[in-house]
């Protein structure tokens, strides 16, 4: 049977360098990329052995790409926290997120996976790059959202959160995880999977653990994803541990020496900036966590005059990169009090082209763009447009219609993950029983 799809009839938003809008547009997908891309009755003609997908003319565009996630946050939902309500972020950890991670089965690091990666698809996002933890469950925990992923067909980057928290010993099963994982990656290289080395953040990373995972990345040629300076407390931490801030402690060490990913960067200080440009380090805001939690927000439109590369990941707290992007400018303009804050473009810009930039980093074919040669990575929206639909008009429609709008099919290299809202790789049903079963088991051990 042929490998080849074609996806049809449908209103194509290619995301190209010209933002081509192609009505009555197909996309033909052979081995798991896009082969091309042009009307659907010449690629009929064309392909007539393609198996065809009529889309009814509906919206088909590139997936979502989500740079920066925890799968393993889902059993917090409804969970309740024994201790009094913390007062600040680093609390927040002590008291929800670290006892959390300690108290991971196998088995919840796999299903907890699952559930973000089938609300993604729902939401049409066909990559993610994620930072995981389970404390007390590290060697194969990769493995196990890994699997979760390869069921369901999502593209995937992963990374081991190492840190000094619980002591050398547990650090030092950060660092190998980490580094089994990117060799797995190296010596079996897959399309779906990548791998970078993670760090939680500076101040659980003492300068021991640093240079360890530091060889490990220059053994191997791959990126750091770390936090930075998310709370006050962060840099406080650094000025007074090493009288220096993160980013210039990180690029005295060699840190900055190959790939990293600063993921939120809110207290970060003007010469920081200047380190993080200089090293080419890529950011990762995450407006809706940092508002959740309270920590302030990034001056993500001062980077982006400063030429930073800038993306828009969900840090967990959710799956909906429509809904992120969305909400993205809003803190930004309560903030200034100004609402010309954060403009169009540049919301263009921090998504649509700053996160296939950061994505690509991790994967060997462009992701986030429907062009000859890209991941065959697209959904479908069952979007019908009340104003003018067009290359001009189509951020307003995507942050104004979007969010509230169904993905009725996800396909990611050219394999149908999701058709008419039925996920396909796994049982859904049935995966949602087992976490009910799996989450007040967890919530007794935490
Ligand atoms: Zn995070």
């Amino acid at each position: 049977m042929s490998d080849q799809l074609l996806a049809g009839n449908a209103t194509v938003v290619t995301l190209d360098e010209k933002s081509t809008f192609i009505d009555k547009g197909a996309v033909l997908c052979e081995n798991g990329v896009i082969k091309k891309v042009g009307s659907t009755g010449d690629l009929l003609r064309e392909y007539p052995g393609a198996h065809y997908m009529d889309l009814e003319g509906r919206v088909l565009m590139p997936g979502m790409i989500n740079v920066h996630h925890h799968l393993y946050s889902t059993f917090a939902r409804g969970m309740g926290i024994k201790d009094e309500a913390p007062e600040n972020f680093v609390q927040i950890l002590e008291r929800l997120w670290w006892r959390l991670d300690n108290a991971l089965s196998m088995e919840d690091i796999y299903i907890s996976a699952l559930i973000p990666l089938i609300e993604g698809i729902r939401r049409g996002t066909t990559t993610i790059i994620d930072h995981h933890a389970s404390q007390h469950k590290i060697p194969g925990s990769l493995d196990e959202l890994s699997k979760a992923a390869v069921e369901l067909g999502v593209r995937h980057c992963l990374c081991y959160e190492t840190s000094d928290r619980w002591g050398q010993e547990i650090a030092d099963e950060g660092i190998e995880e980490n580094e089994r994982f990117i060799k797995l990656c190296k010596e079996q290289p897959d399309d779906l999977r990548a791998a970078a080395f993670g760090l939680h953040a500076a101040f659980t990373i003492g300068d021991e653990t640093l240079r360890k995972s530091i060889e490990v990345v220059k053994k191997y040629g791959s990126f750091f994803h770390c936090h930075v300076a998310e709370d006050r407390a962060d840099e406080e931490d650094s000025m007074k541990k090493y009288g220096m801030p993160i980013m210039k402690r990180f690029e005295k060490s060699g840190a900055l020496d190959g790939g990293f990913m600063a993921i939120h960067c809110i207290h970060i200080n003007e010469e920081e900036e200047d380190i993080i440009k200089g090293h080419n380090v890529l950011v990762v805001h995450n407006p809706e966590s940092n508002m959740n939690n309270g920590v302030g927000c990034a001056r993500v439109p001062k980077f982006l005059e400063k030429e930073i590369t800038v993306g828009l990941g969900t840090d967990g707290f959710t799956s909906d990169m429509f809904r992120e992007l969305a909400v993205m400018p809003l803190p930004h303009r309560l903030l200034s009090k100004d609402p010309r804050t954060f403009t169009f473009p540049q919301i263009f810009q921090t998504y649509f082209q700053n996160n296939p930039a950061i994505a690509g980093k991790f994967f060997n074919k462009p992701l986030g763009v429907i062009k000859e040669g890209a991941f065959a990575d697209m959904i479908v929206l069952d979007y019908d447009p009340p104003t003018p639909f067009s290359g001009n008009t189509f951020l307003g429609h995507c942050l104004f219609g979007f969010p509230q709008t169904p993905v009725s099919t996800t396909i990611i290299g050219g394999k149908v993950v999701m058709r008419e809202g039925r996920i396909l790789g796994v049982d859904e049903e049935r995966v949602m029983a087992r976490a009910r079963e799996l989450a007040p088991k967890m919530w007794d051990r935490f």
